[in-house]
Order: C-alpha cells, then sequence, then structure tokens
C-alpha cells in the first residue's frame, strides 16, 4: 500500500515538473513561424534569386563575361537610326544553369545594381521554360519567362517576392 501511494506520489510529482516547464514557455515569444503566411528573411548577403532592372542597366556586358556557367545573355538596344546605345533590348538569365555564385552582381559596374540576389528563397519551376528568365523594357525586377507551347511571354507562376510575406527577424 505505502509502494503504491509513493508511485501515486513520484508521477504526481513528475507530472508538476512537466507542467512548469510547460508553463515557463507559455508566456515566452514563439520561436516558430507559421509558414508559408509567415516567413523568416534571410539575412541580408543571402543569395536568392536574381533580379533585374532594365532601366539602370548600360548593356557594358560584364555580367555576360563573368558569369562561369555561361547563363546570362543580352542583346544591345538600337535608337532610330539604327545605332547600338547603351541599354538592353532583351535580357536573360537561365536558372537552370545558374550555380548562385553572385559574380554577376559582383561584376555589374551600375549604382544601385541592375542584376541582384534576391532575399526569395521559394524560387520555384513548373517547365524547363520557366528556368529561362527574360526580362524586356517594360517588365519589372523579376521578368518574364517564354512559353514555347503558347509561343508568348508569360509572368513566372508561384513565385512570391520574400518581402511581400509578413517577416520576423
Ligand atoms: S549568380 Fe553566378 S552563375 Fe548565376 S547568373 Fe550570376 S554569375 Fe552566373
Ligand atoms: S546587368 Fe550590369 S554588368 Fe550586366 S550588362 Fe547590365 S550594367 Fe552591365
Amino acid at each position: 500500500m505505502i509502494s503504491y501511494f509513493k508511485e501515486v506520489g513520484t508521477a504526481f510529482w513528475n507530472t508538476c515538473k512537466g507542467l512548469k516547464v510547460t508553463l515557463g514557455y507559455l508566456f515566452k515569444p514563439a520561436i516558430t513561424v507559421s509558414y508559408p503566411t509567415e516567413k523568416l528573411v534571410p539575412f541580408e548577403k543571402f543569395r536568392g534569386a536574381l533580379l533585374f532592372d532594365t532601366n539602370t542597366c548600360i548593356a557594358c556586358n560584364l555580367c555576360v563575361k563573368a558569369c562561369p556557367s555561361d547563363c546570362i545573355a543580352l542583346k544591345n538596344a538600337k535608337n532610330e537610326q539604327g545605332k547600338t546605345i547603351a541599354k538592353v533590348d532583351w535580357y536573360t538569365i537561365d536558372f537552370g544553369k545558374c550555380n548562385f555564385c553572385r559574380l554577376c552582381e559582383e561584376a555589374c559596374p551600375t549604382k544601385p545594381k541592375s542584376v541582384w540576389h534576391s532575399l526569395d528563397y521559394e524560387l520555384m519551376f513548373q517547365n524547363r521554360d520557366e528556368m529561362v528568365r527574360s526580362w524586356r523594357k517594360e517588365d519589372d525586377y523579376v521578368g518574364v519567362y517564354f512559353d514555347r507551347g503558347e509561343q508568348k511571354f508569360k509572368p513566372p507562376t508561384g513565385q512570391v517576392p520574400i518581402q511581400d510575406v509578413p517577416a520576423r527577424r
């Protein structure tokens, strides 16, 4: 009988110890995030999906030469007289070959950079076409891809810039 009550007392005491730990954490701020409605923002130098700005790019070709994976291509724009100007007609990055090394961003001489890594770590592709990102004069930083089936440029599917969701640092 004594040993029975001793066992009950020990179990009760152990339960209290467990509850003490639980209660200790109950009023502390949460360290987890409710992904995907809430996301952590990576550190500043994180090499996420590349973005490009057609307005600042001077079509100098330095990023093309710096890229070790040969995944950047561009074409200079021309003025009304047919003379080549320091602007791009189009610019492409093949994310299927990119190793996210940042050499293109480092080589870019413009301020701010015309090609740079975003903090977006959710880059995803539905097919090979989507891996080749293109930018023309009217496109935003994220760019478009050419759908060979539909023979037209389309915005990338399912890419949500990491900055557009509630963040916790
Ligand atoms: S991050 Fe590296 S591999 Fe990717 S496009 Fe830039 S230079 Fe090329
Ligand atoms: S992105 Fe930068 S390095 Fe590449 S062509 Fe444009 S200005 Fe030159």
